[in-house]
């Protein structure tokens, strides 16, 4: 059923009685040409542009919990393409573009609301990096602008600007960067993947990996056997779990992130902000909660409840930039599990076992990456080969020294 203003008005006319499931649930078949492990928003785009793009019609996702259980429904919604490196920017901005026609793609609001997102700089080095990643992102075909103070000051006025710390010089803008409502692409695209003939299979979590020598034969399930031509693992915070079921050991940590929503406010922030002398961005939702989280819990953790201690850590960060925060109530807070590399960039790449396939090392960025992973990762199952805004994304270059460092944080992953 497609969704549209006519298909709302003939429902109503007959009482809502019509409208069908979003998605069916199939019973698992004993074999499929892929099996893809994890049903978040990496795993259900991957099914989607594998069987819409690449023409791939044999397909399951197989979820442990159930759809937006994950990461995918965890996050604060943020997505941009303003990154400086070669390896990152072209990737992002591939999913900027994607993210830009998705909801006519898939036909579902996903609330895409490019309403802009604002790095904020507070000393003349840190504007001159600024200068230089806005540089690289208009070389890549993205948006940017340098703003002075009194841009930002227009925009934003109740920012501390004068904190005695951290005064505020300006900030770089991307104005198309924004936020998406985040379990709607879960739900979007479970949607257009079923309606293209795969089958998404909640609580149904893998268990093991079969193999006859090299090659994986199947999975299994929680739900039974299942045989696959080639398997694709998008587990986000479980990617170490997942991949050592095939005996392969990842350069990447779990560590909980956590998020914040305030109680709900008149509308006062338009766009997405972040500080530029700590760890802390903000947003308002349509319900008018603030929408904000700062740093990882700094040690490895598969449990999501998080820490007080980055808890306290994030608070400071936000009354620091904004002063009467302090004066507002936190709602509630949550966790969830992501993976760290040792650079903070992902992987997707194949592995030692010919079809046996790796999207992984998720953290802080990997909502937004959502289209273009999903996209990348099934032309690397599709093919054989890495889509070309993913090719620095390999699982070797730890090995090779070929590192994607953003932050230039060394080789420690919870300072990514
Ligand atoms: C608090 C927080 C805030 C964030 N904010 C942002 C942001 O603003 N912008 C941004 O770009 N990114 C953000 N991120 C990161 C982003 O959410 C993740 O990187 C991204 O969602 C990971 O991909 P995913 O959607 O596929 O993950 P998930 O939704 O976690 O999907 C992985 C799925 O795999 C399933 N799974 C695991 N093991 C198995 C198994 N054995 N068998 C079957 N299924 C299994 C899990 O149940 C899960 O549903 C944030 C993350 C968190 C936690």
């Amino acid at each position: 059923m497609r969704y549209s203003a006519l298909s709302i008005f003939l429902n109503a006319l007959s009482g809502n009685r019509h409208w069908q499931p979003a998605w069916r649930e199939p019973a698992p078949k004993p074999h499929y040409d892929v099996v893809i492990v994890g049903g978040g928003g990496h795993g259900l785009a991957t099914a989607y542009y594998l069987a819409k793009v690449f023409g791939v019609r044999n397909i399951a996702v197989l979820e442990k919990s159930y759809l937006g259980s994950g990461n995918i429904g965890r996050n604060t919604t943020i997505i941009r393409s303003n990154y400086l490196l070669e390896g990152n920017q072209p990737f992002y901005e591939f999913s900027l573009k994607l993210w830009e026609g998705l909801e006519q793609d898939f036909n579902f609001n996903a609330m895409v609301s490019q309403r802009g997102v604002l790095n904020l700089y507070h000393s003349d080095a840190q504007r001159d990096a600024y200068t230089r990643r806005g540089n690289a992102m208009l070389l890549s075909g993205a948006d940017a602008e340098l703003l002075d103070r009194d841009d930002v000051r227009r925009m934003l006025p109740f920012l501390d600007f004068t904190n005695a710390r951290f005064p505020i010089r300006g900030g770089l803008l991307q104005r198309r960067g924004g936020t998406v409502r985040h379990d709607a692409v879960a739900w979007g695209y479970a949607r257009g993947a079923d309606a293209l003939g795969v089958d998404i299979i909640q609580h149904c979590a893998v268990t093991g990996i079969r193999r006859e020598g090299d090659r994986v034969t199947g999975v299994d399930t929680t739900r039974g056997t299942i045989g696959c031509g080639k398997l694709a693992l998008s587990t986000a915070g479980h990617s170490s779990v997942t991949a050592s079921l095939a005996g392969l050991r990842l350069p990447v940590e779990s560590h909980v992130l956590q998020a914040f929503v305030s109680e709900g406010l008149k509308p006062f922030i338009d766009n997405v902000v972040t500080f530029g002398a700590g760890h802390f961005y903000v947003s308002q939702s349509d319900k008018g909660g603030l929408v904000f989280g700062g740093d990882i819990d700094g040690y490895n953790s598969y449990a999501r409840r998080g820490n007080l201690a980055t808890v306290e850590h994030v608070m400071e960060a936000g009354v620091a930039m904004i002063p009467g925060l302090s004066r507002i109530r936190a709602l509630r807070s949550w966790g969830g599990i992501v993976d760290m590399t040792m650079d903070g960039s992902p992987i997707i790449d194949k592995t030692h076992l010919p079809n046996l396939y790796l999207n992984a090392g998720w953290n802080y960025g990997g909502f937004k990456a959502t289209p273009a992973a999903g996209w990348c990762f099934a032309h690397l199952i599709a093919r054989d080969a890495p889509h070309e805004v993913a090719t620095a994304y390999r699982l070797d270059r730890f090995a090779r020294g070929y590192l994607i460092d953003e932050r230039g944080a060394g080789a420690q992953a919870n300072l990514h």
